[in-house]
């Protein structure tokens, strides 16, 4: 008798992978790993100090991480009890996730965007339902089809904002309108705040039905601790408090070397504060190559157009010279031209400049 493992399995779970990942190889020095919007930073002094002097591996970590909650409520700017944390940002949408979806419940995206949504939601079971950027130039937030697309099903509306990959900054006024207009949930992911310095968080003070995701990856460099959080308001936070693990899936080291980071702020923003004019520079010069265009990004990377059909082509060219980008192969996201490369080193990012200047010059 053989045993069919398809009937274990949930039924929206298909085996095929919605979430395409960078191919950069880890911990190379020689290469420009440019496809996962990294920081190029290390730890700050305090945080690399807490690192060698952490001893007590033995021990659970806080309950409730409530000294993190803490630290990420003061740099913020708002109460602890409106903060849940989790295993990098991805890991608190599933939090939230898990407290509102149920099987045939809507999720409104708007493509191109970062690409787990889709995969988390569906793994919950939700219905995906895209109502896709407007393409004039840059990617506008389409309000009206957003509002037009809620239905009795609808749970939540995502808004990636500044978007991934695209890099831009929404018109305020949208988001507000959807904010407003909308009967549901409205989750604002700001992995890139502090680049773009604007915060959603007087608009979730505002409205009751918008919840904010920020993440410690990238600004504070700490994508390989997985550290993110939200903001939620008071009344959602009983029910995500039971959804969520105790611990919060974030280990006590992984928390202490948040809260040092968070002490060492003005490391920070010195180090977001190149990065910004980093990114301008290296816009610019994109943008000075033959047929490039690159997208004004308020964020640790950049959306380029390339003149050519096929983006991908120049992807592989530029990753048998060790520069490693992000390609979007998928036709249905119509960026099959486009690449994205994070902001990374000044070795990194001359590479990636000195490199596509030869191979588009070929
Ligand atoms: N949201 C967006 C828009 C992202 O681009 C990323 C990382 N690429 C994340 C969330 C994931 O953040 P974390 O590392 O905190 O899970």
């Amino acid at each position: 008798m053989s045993f069919d493992i398809t009937r274990s399995v949930r039924p929206h779970i298909s085996p095929a992978a919605s979430y395409t990942p960078g191919v950069s190889p880890e911990n190379d020095p020689s290469v420009a790993r440019l496809d996962w919007n990294e920081s190029p930073f290390p730890l700050t002094p305090l945080a690399q100090q807490t690192l060698v002097d952490y001893t007590t591996a033995n021990r659970y970590p806080e309950y409730s991480q409530i000294r993190l909650r803490e630290a990420l409520a003061a740099y913020i700017g708002t109460s602890v009890d409106r903060v849940i944390a989790g295993a990098g940002l991805d890991d608190v949408f599933n939090t939230l996730a898990m407290t509102i979806i149920s099987l045939g419940d809507e999720v409104i995206i708007s493509e191109p965007t970062f690409g787990v949504y889709r995969h988390m939601f569906t793994l919950h079971g939700a219905t995906m339902v895209d109502v896709p950027l407007i393409r004039d130039g840059n990617f506008h937030l389409d309000a009206d089809g957003i509002l037009a697309a809620i239905t009795p099903k609808t749970k939540l509306i995502v808004i990636c904002n500044p978007n991934n990959p695209t890099g831009n900054l929404f018109d305020p006024l949208a988001v507000e309108r959807i904010a407003h207009d909308a009967e549901v949930l409205v989750a604002v992911d700001e992995a890139y705040a502090e680049f773009s310095g604007i915060s959603h968080l007087d608009l979730a003070n505002r409205y009751d039905n918008v919840v904010l995701f920020r993440t410690l990856s990238k600004f504070a460099g700490l994508a390989g601790f997985r550290v993110g959080y939200g903001v939620f308001p008071e009344s959602l936070m009983p029910y995500l408090r039971q959804a969520a693990p105790p611990f919060l899936n974030i280990s006590a080291l992984a928390a202490e070397i948040g809260i040092a980071s968070l002490q060492d702020l003005g490391e920070l923003e010195r180090n977001r504060d190149w990065l910004v004019n980093e990114r301008e520079r290296v816009a610019g010069a994109l943008n000075t190559l033959p047929g490039v265009t690159a997208y004004p990004s308020a964020t640790n990377f950049v959306l380029l157009q390339l003149p050519v059909a096929n983006a991908g082509e120049i992807a592989t060219k530029l990753a048998e010279h060790l520069v490693f980008v992000r390609r979007y192969a998928d036709p249905a996201l119509g960026l099959v031209d486009h690449l994205r490369t994070s902001i990374g080193s000044e070795r990194e990012n001359n590479l990636l400049l000195d490199t596509l200047k030869s191979i588009l010059s070929e």
